[in-house]
């Protein structure tokens, strides 16, 4: 066991505050990692306040990892002390059922073990997140950072990076498709880089005005400022948006057969969708999760190869309570980081 510094929930109504805990000792499969950053994403809001009805209390939030390797147990073959390495939304799953066994964990049929607020498969303790100065995690959750990427801005590529690149990948997005990306924060911005990377044309769709400019540079060939596509037509939607709206129109603009992608919503769909939209054109409504172990490695590859990274803001742990009011008010180019040496 040994002694780790963090930064912890004790109730939905308590701030972020310093917390000292524990860390099982590596067993074979293990690696052990000093975290150098940890980046901050909605869903450590979501769990810090409990937004979501089950949170467990002390949370130590934090699921977009990249640290160091300290040590690693007899049996671990793919990473060696002084490795430059990642964790990212999970630590372990079943490793058994058919998701397991082709890679796509995160849909593992007995669920994923999250990176904080799980629970731990093998002593059934709350799992504690990035928030904190080590982690102890098995080596087939632990990715390696490619030398050619910036550790601190290459943190985000762990949830928000993977959560965009894993859909743009599965349906095979390329050259001479037209791909709309809906809402342009943490997600949003990763998406467009992405999809503009695979060599899609890429329309993004924003609320406000003073996104436009932001847009282009980050590869947006299109702009649109409305919800209403109009006369264009779309091979694919990259939707990011995490709060209810209007489906509807984005649907009515696919090519038959397009797909819509949900990647931020985790609520009931209101207003309701037209079956007309989806039956007329034998459209496609879906949804994504992260990404696969193998895939995350391969989402930080693609991202050292194009030159890829997350536009970042690096945070003082000490200011992670004023960080989550600014993101909460959108205040954010696009990720919050924390360096973890301001951990004292
Ligand atoms: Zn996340
Ligand atoms: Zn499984």
């Amino acid at each position: 066991m040994s002694e780790v510094k963090g930064f912890a929930t004790q109730s939905a109504e308590s701030a972020l505050a310093p917390f000292s805990f524990e860390r099982r000792a590596p067993q074979p499969d293990d690696v052990a990692i000093t975290i150098d950053y940890c980046g901050v994403c909605h869903t450590d809001i979501h769990f810090a306040e409990n937004d979501w009805g089950r949170s467990n209390y002390p949370v130590v939030p934090g699921h977009e990892i990249i640290g160091r390797v300290t040590a690693v147990g007899g049996d671990v073959t793919g990473f060696k002390v002084g490795d430059t390495v990642g964790v990212g939304c999970m630590v372990d799953s079943c490793r058994q059922c058919a998701s397991c066994e082709q890679g796509l964990e995160q849909y593992c049929r007995e669920g994923m073990t999250p990176t904080y607020n799980g629970k731990d498969r093998q002593d059934g303790s709350i799992t504690f997140g990035g928030y904190s100065d080590s982690i102890v995690v098995s080596e087939r959750f632990v990715v390696r950072i490619p030398p050619a990427l910036d550790p601190a801005s290459a943190a985000p590529l762990l949830c928000a990076g993977i959560t965009t690149y894993s859909p743009l990948r599965h349906f095979g997005v390329g050259k001479g498709h037209k791909v709309g990306v809906i809402g342009m924060g943490g997600l949003g911005h990763m998406g467009v880089k992405f999809a503009h990377a695979m060599g899609a044309e890429v329309t993004i769709f924003t609320r406000s005005e003073s996104k436009v400019a932001e847009a282009k540079k980050q590869g947006a060939d299109h702009v649109v400022i409305s919800s209403d596509p109009e006369q264009m037509t779309f091979d694919f939607m990259l939707d990011t948006i995490p709060v209810t709206h209007d489906m509807n129109p984005y649907l009515n603009a696919l090519r038959v057969s397009g797909a819509h992608i949900l990647v931020g919503l985790l609520e009931p769909i209101e207003p309701a969708v037209q079956a007309r939209a989806l039956v007329s054109k034998r459209r496609i409504l879906t949804g994504s999760l992260i990404g696969g172990m193998p895939e995350t490695q391969e989402v930080l590859d693609f991202c050292a190869e194009h030159g890829i990274t997350c536009d970042v803001e690096m945070l003082d742990i000490h200011d992670i309570n004023e960080a989550y009011v600014r993101m909460k008010k959108g205040d954010v180019k696009y990720r919050f980081v924390i360096d973890m040496k301001t951990l004292g």
